[in-house]
């Protein structure tokens, strides 16, 4: 009876929490620029009131009920995992004072808007002052959280739980080891045509190539749809209404394509949960006060990745595909072969933007990201002197020189937002896409020949038994064992990258 209790609670906080997800979709595809204080305000008091719910008495009473109540149960049943996921997070919420969580979020919305002019104007100097305060609240965070080695820890723990300063050294290591001496290779050999790629993509036909491809993945349209946006996102509201968006560009045909393809990923991983873990704790992310159904913020990445890179970036896909993108841009590329445009799809560029590059230099954009927000957060990097430090590490990791903030230190929307100890997630996302791919290949005889005709139907349902349908019970250390029989393994990825690229590149 606790646990009925229990869960009907935890549906409120749900749907709290879906409400506000709707109106940030709103806010990023619909809604005019004059609504930004207001909708922020609206936002922030929906978070609240569920974050409320969720520690009120009656909750927590029934949350240590239904725990007694279910004892006998296996430790991992889905209904354990649900109490112990909002006893977790109520601990959380009970260390983390009102006031800082009120502090944050009503910072997030002026901080927003500073960067937005900064940006425009590509003057670090206007944001500097709430990224001052965002970073000291992140602090004051971590130190309500806790942490054993390092604050940033703690940040990173209600990203990606698992994730220390201590494994991203390892992992990034290893990473550098293995990319570096490749993206130096690549430097030195003949480039491919990437001007085919600018060339003229009618908006309206971008859009109906990229939801076929979405709906040939296994993208559900009867429970999804597609939006533009300024910067690409997925969302849900429970597994039945899941939304995507994308950028167009009429003068390129990767970008659109591109989002399309990563973030029906995303929509993919939360339209396949459970049903029957729908408004429970099980759908939701009750640390961050989100309503996303996977399980941390690196296997959600690791499933656009997956589909984005590890399928649409092959040369079968486009061996399949690339009749249908001819026949769509005829203009555009009547004299253009599927060689050389997969060689342009796939070409290897470094530059200063993260969300441009291209999939073998990505990492190195996240790297040095770490690396800053980290120093920021135990103090050895003043704000100050950010565009500074930001620049140095571009041109020793990308070789490029940063003409300006706005292509520099000011273009990421995540530290505006307070998000500090996210970014490594792209990178565990990318290594662990590549890992699930190898295990699928190797573990479900009928998922090569699907790739080879076309038909995603096996990959998808190995990757919904796997990882889809158990929205948050398990970690993400958990679902890699269970899947591939290792936790996070970055030679998969590396071996990939390596492959893939030395051919392409003939180095
Ligand atoms: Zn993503």
């Amino acid at each position: 009876m606790s646990y009925a209790g229990f869960q009907q609670r935890l549906g409120i906080v749900n749907d709290l929490l879906n409400a506000s997800s709707v109106l940030v979709w709103d806010s990023r595809t619909m809604m005019p620029p004059g609504g930004v204080e207001s909708r922020g305000q609206q936002i922030a008091t929906l978070t609240m009131l569920a974050r409320q719910t969720l520690i009120a008495d009656e909750t927590r009473r029934l949350a240590d009920a239904a725990e007694r109540e279910l004892e006998r149960e296996p430790i991992d049943s889905s209904a354990r995992r649900a109490v112990a996921q909002a006893q977790a997070a109520i601990a959380h919420h009970l260390r983390v004072p009102e006031a800082l969580e009120r502090r944050r979020a009503e910072l997030r919305t002026t901080a927003q808007a500073a960067w937005i002019s900064a940006r425009r104007d590509s003057d670090f100097s206007q944001f500097a002052p709430y990224l001052a305060e965002t970073v000291d609240l992140a602090r004051q965070l971590a130190d309500a959280i806790g942490y054993a080695d390092h604050p940033y820890d703690a940040l990173l723990s209600t990203f990606e739980p698992g994730a220390t300063t201590k494994t991203l050294d390892t992992l990034f290591a290893a990473l550098r080891a293995g990319l570096c001496p490749l993206v130096r290779r690549i430097a030195k050999a003949p480039p491919p045509n990437v001007a085919i790629l600018a060339r003229d993509y009618p908006e309206d036909r971008q859009r109906a190539f990229g939801l076929r491809i979405a709906e040939r993945f296994g993208y559900d349209m009867a429970r999804g749809r597609l939006d533009s946006t300024v910067h690409p996102f997925e969302v849900s509201f429970t597994r039945n209404d899941v939304r995507i968006t994308t950028i167009y560009n009429p003068r390129n045909v990767v970008t659109a394509l591109q989002g399309i393809m990563h973030e029906a990923g995303h929509g993919m991983y939360e339209q396949n949960i459970d049903p029957a873990y729908t408004r429970t704790a099980l759908a939701t992310d009750l640390i961050s006060l989100y309503a996303v159904g996977g399980t941390s913020f690196g296997a959600h990445e690791s499933q656009s990745r997956l589909w984005e890179n590890r399928v649409g970036r092959s040369r079968r896909f486009w061996e399949l595909n690339y009749p249908d993108l001819k026949a769509t841009f005829p203009e555009s590329l009547a004299d253009v072969g599927m060689d050389e445009f997969y060689r342009a799809f796939n070409n290897v560029t470094p530059g200063l933007i993260r969300t441009q590059a291209d999939e073998l230099t990505y990492d190195f954009h996240i790297m040095l990201r770490v690396e800053i927000e980290r120093a920021m957060v135990d103090g050895s990097l003043k704000v100050a002197d950010l565009p500074e430090a930001w620049n140095a590490a571009v041109l020793r990791d990308l070789g490029v020189r940063v003409p300006d903030d706005r292509r520099g230190v000011l273009q990421d929307i995540h530290w505006s937002v307070g998000y500090i100890g996210s970014f490594c997630s792209y990178t565990i996302g990318n290594v662990m896409a590549a890992q699930l791919y190898d295990a699928a290949l190797a573990r479900d005889a009928a998922i090569a020949p699907g790739l080879q005709a076309g038909d995603y139907t096996p990959l998808r349902d190995w990757l919904t038994d796997k990882i889809y349908r158990h929205g948050r019970r398990f970690s993400r250390d958990e679902l890699l064992l269970q899947a591939t029989g290792k936790t996070l393994d970055p030679s998969h990825y590396i071996d990939t990258l390596q492959r893939k690229y030395g051919e392409l590149y003939g180095v």
